[in-house]
């Protein structure tokens, strides 16, 4: 990697008195690169560069600015094994998933670039004579994108395309754990050319960066990704300039399992929903209630499975199944609420401690059983290959502990019964249901979370509306 800084205006900028922030390996612990914290200075820079290129880039015929995006796009796949390895790296995702978020990211962007040729206003019949009214959609303007640490390159994509396709310049807050595939990205956008201040990268940290970042009064849109509590502070940041903002926060997806599911089918989909990215996803299933007439053979199932799971350090060789947790602090919160389960009453039916590996944040697959509605680990985020088991009556009881949560983003249900899907869906408060398969959203479909999962959404014609604002136009002629 040649260029580990920000980049603003078109260029890469060097800030050699800037405080350094180590960026670890998380399978090893080693400090694998230390990087720049920008200063509210830097961040204004960037803003004002984003602010300068808006105009010229909103006139510049939206097929052109996708052609950037496909032109971006193509040299993500070129670079796919590079980018994965980094991404794996600094975040411990195990590589075939890596490469799946490269490639994945890659397909968001060309989706998006389709978009293009499809943006649509609206005529509109006029109550006065000689009269034309249309509603046409126009760029927000300077879009700020603050992203998290659990699909770092993903996220890059999925703000940046939409918004640049409808029109807007933006400037990227990396998460301060995973920026570097951000600076590759960055070395990507500098080749194809974009015109100057339509992408800038900021590196830094929340409290600092971040927070200039969504406080700052050329923002127009904050975009955001992460957790609830910084949600919060960067609504509050924002409500100062009324700047608008896109929420994706985090989640505690129910999966449940009706007395007729497919049982080896919902074991292979909620394992894998469990410890993909070693459970660090906003959608993965986050607690489990199975009806009680198959709880034991669901249960002793899906122990065995999740005891197949092979994981460790992602570049050390072996094929694995996940990797290690993020960091020390999130390997200390699973252990603690792991342990305050155990004292409320769970049991542990598998692992239930970190890994006795010498080095890493690693975390045993872990299934809890005996769990009731009301423990912590039944209503926090984990976000941890923890799987907490609660047995339930019947469909009512399911849904009604499914709802009774501050989350709102994803949900799914196995059963056989079409009737019984479509009554229990309806009534399920969540952005998102997956039906008899794992939970993962598709680029037309719509992630958006409902409560404190956030507010408005990404993906699909709805997500890249989210980047447009409407202007009404009234035109009297004879
Ligand atoms: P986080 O909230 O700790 O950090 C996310 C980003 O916000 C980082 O770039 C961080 O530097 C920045 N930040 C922190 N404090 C800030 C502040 N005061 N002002 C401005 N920016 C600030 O989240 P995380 O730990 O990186 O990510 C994990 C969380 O993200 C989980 O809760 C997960 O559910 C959620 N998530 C949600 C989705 C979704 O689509 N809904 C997707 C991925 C992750």
């Amino acid at each position: 990697m040649s260029h580990m800084t920000h980049y603003i205006d078109g260029r890469f900028v060097e800030d050699r008195s800037a405080e350094r922030i180590p960026v670890t390996n998380p399978a090893t612990g080693e400090e694998i690169a230390a990087v720049p914290e920008a200063s509210a200075g830097l961040v204004d820079a960037a803003v004002q560069a984003a602010r300068r290129a808006q105009a010229n880039w909103a006139e510049v015929p939206p097929i052109e600015r996708a052609g950037y995006i496909h032109a971006i796009a193509a040299k993500i796949r070129e670079r796919v094994d590079l980018l994965a390895e980094t991404i794996s790296r600094e975040q411990g995702k195990v590589l075939p998933l890596a490469r799946g978020e490269v490639l994945g990211m890659a397909g968001l962007m060309d989706y998006m670039a389709e978009w293009a040729r499809r943006i649509e206003g609206e005529i509109l019949p006029s109550d006065r004579r000689g009269e034309t009214i249309y509603i046409n959609r126009v760029p927000v303007g300077v879009v700020a994108g603050i992203l998290p640490w659990n699909f770092p390159f993903y996220l890059i994509g999925r703000k940046l395309a939409p918004a640049l396709v409808a029109g807007n310049t933006i400037v990227i807050k990396p998460s301060e754990e995973t920026p570097l595939n951000a600076f590759l990205f960055a070395e990507i956008a500098d080749e194809v050319g974009l015109p100057k201040g339509v992408f800038n990268l900021v590196s830094g940290r929340g409290r600092a960066a971040g927070a200039a970042l969504s406080g700052h009064p050329g923002i127009d849109l904050v975009s955001f990704t992460g957790s609830v509590p910084t949600g919060i502070a960067i609504m509050e940041a924002a409500a100062r300039n009324l700047t608008r903002v896109n929420l994706e926060l985090g989640g505690k997806a129910p999966a449940i399992v009706l007395k007729d599911a497919d049982l080896d089918l919902a074991v292979e989909a909620i394992c894998a929903s469990r410890i993909v990215n070693t459970g660090q996803v906003c959608n993965c299933a986050e607690r489990i209630f199975v009806e009680r007439p198959v709880a034991e053979a669901f249960t002793e199932r899906f122990v065995r499975r999740m005891a197949e799971v092979r994981y460790g350090d992602p570049l050390a060789g072996q094929e694995l199944d996940m990797g290690p947790l993020v960091n020390a602090v999130q390997l200390g919160k699973v252990e603690a609420m792991v342990d305050r389960a155990r004292t409320a009453g769970a049991e542990i039916a598998l692992g239930g401690r970190r890994a006795d590996r010498p080095q890493g944040y690693h975390y045993e697959p872990t299934v809890l059983t005996g769990c009731t509605p009301d423990m912590e680990i039944m209503r926090k985020e984990i976000f941890g290959p923890v799987a907490p088991i609660a047995v339930v009556e019947d469909a009512d009881e399911a849904v009604r502990h499914a709802n009774d949560t501050e989350y709102g983003l994803t949900s799914s249900l196995y059963t056989r019964d079409l009737n019984m899907a479509m009554r229990v869906t309806r009534r399920l408060q969540f952005g998102e249901t997956y039906i008899n398969r794992e939970n993962g959203e598709a680029y037309q479909g719509f992630h958006a979370g409902r409560k404190k999962s956030g507010i408005g959404g990404a993906d699909g014609k709805h997500g890249f509306y989210e980047y447009m604002e409407t202007q009404a136009v009234y035109i009297q002629h004879g």
